[in-house]
């Protein structure tokens, strides 16, 4: 295969990685990660504790330049997660900042200090480095672990191929270019964080600043300064929006963005719309899995309705099957089926799991998603929401919750709101409607969010009971576990 990071093998002297003061050229990542790599080389994985720091960023550049699968964990499991992530994973070792605090788990584990540094540093000229040859397109590049939203997360092996695939493709959808300056705040164990938010502006031979944690004021800087786009999750965006009217340092900065992207889970309308307002700025959304990198997108170039995520990456395939597996279900913007999807972009297997790896796939290599879209005549296609989670079938209609979920956050009165579905001895299931108030002194009235519902969308979709709490149960990526609500 071509190399995966052309710029590390050339040893390019402009900035690569930025975290918070410390910065990192093409040149001294390649000086900092070639030792490493020589040091893992033998191991036959590692996990990479992954802080949102420099040393993940050049641990996770080891593995891949010595072609060690990497396992990136998440800093913030622990108990009976953690022991399961590393028992089925079984890494050699574990790559950590010198100063890293490891729990059991993973203290047990033989331990490589990763300082973040190149052996020479000051000069910003580091010298040719001897790097390995470059792994074969199949070889395993990650194994990650699924967000755990349906069920307990599930190991996905990610082929180097699948990676460069889906970089590649998000360079010509984006227009995204070695100019680019990428202003990041996400965790560093998804693929979200990880695989665009650092190794994308490593193949693109561009730069990455990562924030150590997200702020709204922290955002407008970067986007003032050299940043050129940012890409968040909704939970981000919705801080984002709340700020924006009061905060004309953080509209203009906005303005100013060359893209802004969100994705991991759907961005309610009533965000993007006062987003939008404020800055100018349509949001682009695109909707991605682990076990597929990113399958459809908003194209720069494009004209996908807002709402929609666009139009399958370049070189996906996507279509939409009934409940019996048929391919026929009308691209009409109205009709609902399942996301199925093809191509160089998907995973090899979920880890020790070939029971899980068969029944996701249907006849001729098609991966079935369990997200329920429609499609238009242009291909935009538009989530509806979890085969699984977000289809209510009620009174012999099946309504999804996502629908809901955007209107009755068009309501003053409501901050937050889960949609899911309750078994009813009437309707098989009813709607119930999750509810963070705006103001938790005085909730709104539950007929009056059921009216509301009737009248932008339809009677039968109107929640039949409403429950109020103060928060919504959601995990690292701001994705709402419904399977906690119900719990
Ligand atoms: P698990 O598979 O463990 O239940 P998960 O599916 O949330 O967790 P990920 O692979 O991180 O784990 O997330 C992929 C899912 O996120 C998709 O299947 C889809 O449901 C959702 N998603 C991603 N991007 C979008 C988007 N732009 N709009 C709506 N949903 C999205
Ligand atoms: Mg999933």
């Amino acid at each position: 295969m071509t190399p995966l990071f052309p710029a590390v093998r050339e040893a390019a002297p402009h900035t690569a990685l930025r975290f918070g003061e410390r910065a990192l050229t093409y040149a001294e990542l390649a000086g900092a990660a070639a030792p490493l790599a020589d040091r893992i080389r033998t191991a036959g994985r590692v996990a990479v504790w992954a802080t949102p720091t420099l040393e993940t960023a050049v641990g996770v550049v080891a593995a891949l330049l010595a072609g060690v699968p990497a396992v990136p964990v998440n800093p913030r499991t622990g108990g009976r997660e953690l022991a399961h992530i590393v028992a089925d994973s079984a890494p050699a070792a574990v790559l950590a900042a010198p100063d890293a605090e490891l729990p059991a788990e993973l203290a047990a584990l033989p331990r490589t200090d990763v300082t973040g540094t190149p052996p020479a540093t000051g000069t910003g000229a580091t010298g040719p480095v001897e790097l390995p040859p470059e792994p074969d397109g199949e070889a395993t590049a990650l194994i990650i672990y699924t967000s755990g939203t349906t069920g307990p997360p599930k190991g996905v092996v990610l082929p180097r191929r699948a990676l460069a695939h889906t970089l590649d493709g998000l360079a010509d959808t984006w227009r995204w270019t070695e100019r680019d300056v990428l202003v990041h705040a996400l965790p560093l164990f998804h693929v979200h964080g990880l695989v665009l938010g650092v190794l994308g502006p490593l193949r693109r031979g561009g730069a990455v600043h990562h924030l150590g944690r997200f702020g709204t004021e922290a955002v407008a800087a970067e986007l003032a300064g050299d940043g050129t786009m940012f890409f968040g999750v909704p939970t981000m965006y919705h801080r984002l929006a709340e700020a924006v009217g009061d905060d004309p340092a953080l509209a203009a900065a906005l303005s100013g963005a060359r893209l802004l992207v969100s994705g991991s889970a759907a961005l309610p309308l009533s965000d993007h719309q006062r987003l939008t307002d404020a800055t100018g700025q349509r949001i682009v959304e695109r909707y991605g899995m682990t076990e597929t990198l990113m399958n459809t997108s908003v194209r720069v170039d494009g004209d996908s309705p807002t709402g929609s995520v666009g139009v399958p990456m370049p070189g996906v395939e996507l279509r939409l099957v009934d409940e019996s597996g048929a391919d026929t279900v009308p691209a009409d913007g109205e009709s609902v089926g399942e996301i199925q999807v093809r191509g160089a972009n998907l995973f090899t297997e979920y880890l020790n799991r070939p029971d899980a790896t068969r029944e996701a796939f249907a006849d001729g290599g098609w991966f079935r998603t369990g997200d329920m879209a429609t499609r238009d005549a242009h291909g935009a296609v538009r989530i509806v929401g979890r085969k699984a989670t977000d289809l209510i079938k009620s009174g012999g209609y099946k309504i999804g919750a996502g629908e809901i979920e955007n209107v009755l956050l068009e309501h003053p009165q409501v901050a937050e709101v889960a949609v899911t579905g309750e078994p009813d001895p009437d309707l098989g299931e009813r709607v119930v409607a999750w509810v963070v108030p705006a103001d938790t002194g005085s909730p709104p009235e539950p007929e009056a969010l059921a009216d509301h519902v009737a009248a932008q969308l339809a009677p039968h979709k109107r929640p039949r009971t409403v429950r109020f709490r103060d928060e919504l149960p959601r995990n690292d990526m701001g994705k709402v576990l419904k399977r906690a609500l119900r719990a």
